[in-house]
């Protein structure tokens, strides 16, 4: 592995065994969305159309009623709850993150606090948390409404279904009669490929999803939902503070038009790409990793079965032997030639779960898979 770019800085390349991650770069752009961005090079256009014809690509290719190409995942959530806030009233734009005469109250569930919600607050929001640890009722999101609230959060998460959280449904039924918007964030279910419009057709004013996770930049997100929203989220956009001279927070979470072309391209794929192969795929690489391990004492080895959204199947990696962590394992792939970054399950406060890790086939090269299983079965076999 030498690479003339990464080794005149000194940076010794890795390989990424932990997946779509923004630590590490997030996504790899396959040839065809390279050559799009390149091309889009040739010559300047105006960021304004380009931004509206994007997004009426998207919204078409996805089935959707409106979309907009942001710096992100992080930027569609910033965005959108400064477009909640301030909606079309320029004189409020130019404000945030001061919202003094605004409704700023943002409703989340106890059981949906993450680490994105950072991303809401950015622009002024506060967020109210409603609901208990184990569980969250209607009736809890109907009780936590003021005259501030000004729209309910709500997490996608298609794997994991949480039986105990206030379900989309119930979400947008209690909003909606209370004439409060419903943001979601999708950011990683982009598949089956119907998520894509899914959430935003059942009533969810805005929906973010991370174009990292196709094959976009990583830089790439969008806002999926009305047009009402879409018409707003551009208000705040980098564009307008430029062509408006309305001086809204989105200046800073600015893209370039070979990004939004990029985004554009890697969209065109994902919706055309053979899933069943890619799955396939997928699965092949986790099971040759498990080959190499699965006889080890001590661990229990899986392939997992999940193909839904970002990141299919994985090998789970549990630890049973007594005094041992896989947190030592973690360290010595990182510290070794060449060196492979794992990451055992980490809960909110970033603390590491020694028993526990997950190998993800997302961001491995051809012919790194066999690496990774002869390095992870010398470590394992260490412990
Ligand atoms: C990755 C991700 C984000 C942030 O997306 P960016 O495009 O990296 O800004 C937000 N929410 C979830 C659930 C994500 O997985």
């Amino acid at each position: 592995m030498v690479n003339k770019i990464y080794s005149e800085l000194g940076i010794k390349p890795i390989i990424n065994a932990i997946g779509s991650v923004t630590l590490l770069g997030g996504s790899t752009q396959p040839k065809q969305v390279i050559d799009a961005m390149q091309s889009a090079q040739d010559m300047y256009v105006p960021m304004d159309e380009l931004e509206q014809k994007a997004g009426d690509f998207i919204a078409k290719l996805f089935g959707a009623e409106a979309c907009y190409v942001t710096s992100g995942a992080g930027s569609a959530l910033t965005l959108t709850t400064a477009a909640f806030m301030a909606g079309d009233d320029d004189d409020l734009i130019v404000k945030l993150p001061d919202t003094t005469g605004m409704k700023d109250e943002i409703l989340i569930q106890s059981r949906q606090r993450y680490h994105y919600e950072r991303c809401l607050t950015y622009a002024g929001a506060k967020l109210v948390e409603f609901g208990n640890k184990d569980l969250v009722t209607s009736d809890d999101l109907e009780k936590s409404i003021t005259d501030k609230t000004v729209a309910v959060h709500y997490v996608a998460n298609e794997t994991i279904n949480d039986p105990n959280a206030l379900s989309l449904e119930e979400t947008i039924e209690v909003a909606k009669s209370n004439n409060l918007y419903v943001m979601v964030d999708a950011a990683g279910q982009i598949y089956p490929l119907d998520n894509l419009s899914k959430y935003s057709n059942m009533g969810a004013d805005s929906v973010s999803y991370a174009a990292k996770y196709f094959g976009a930049p990583h830089s790439t997100g969008f806002v999926v939902g009305t047009q009402e929203i879409v018409d707003k989220v551009a208000l705040q956009s980098f564009i307008s503070y430029e062509m408006r001279r309305v001086r809204g927070v989105g200046r800073p979470q600015k893209i370039d038009r070979q990004e939004i072309i990029g985004a554009v391209e890697a969209a065109k794929m994902w919706m055309n790409t053979n899933h069943e192969d890619r799955l396939a795929k997928a699965e092949k690489t986790c099971l040759k990793i498990a080959s190499y391990i699965k006889d080890i004492d001590g661990i229990e080895v899986e392939v997992q079965e999940n193909t839904i959204g970002h990141d299919p199947h994985g090998v789970k990696i549990k630890l049973t032997k007594e005094n041992a962590s896989l947190i030592d394992v973690q360290n010595a792939l990182r510290d070794g030639e060449p060196r492979i970054w794992i990451r055992c399950d980490q809960d909110m406060e970033g603390n590491f779960n020694k028993r526990l890790t997950r190998i993800s086939p997302f961001g491995l090269y051809e012919g790194e898979a066999e690496i990774v299983g002869e390095r992870l079965a010398e470590e394992l076999n260490k412990l």
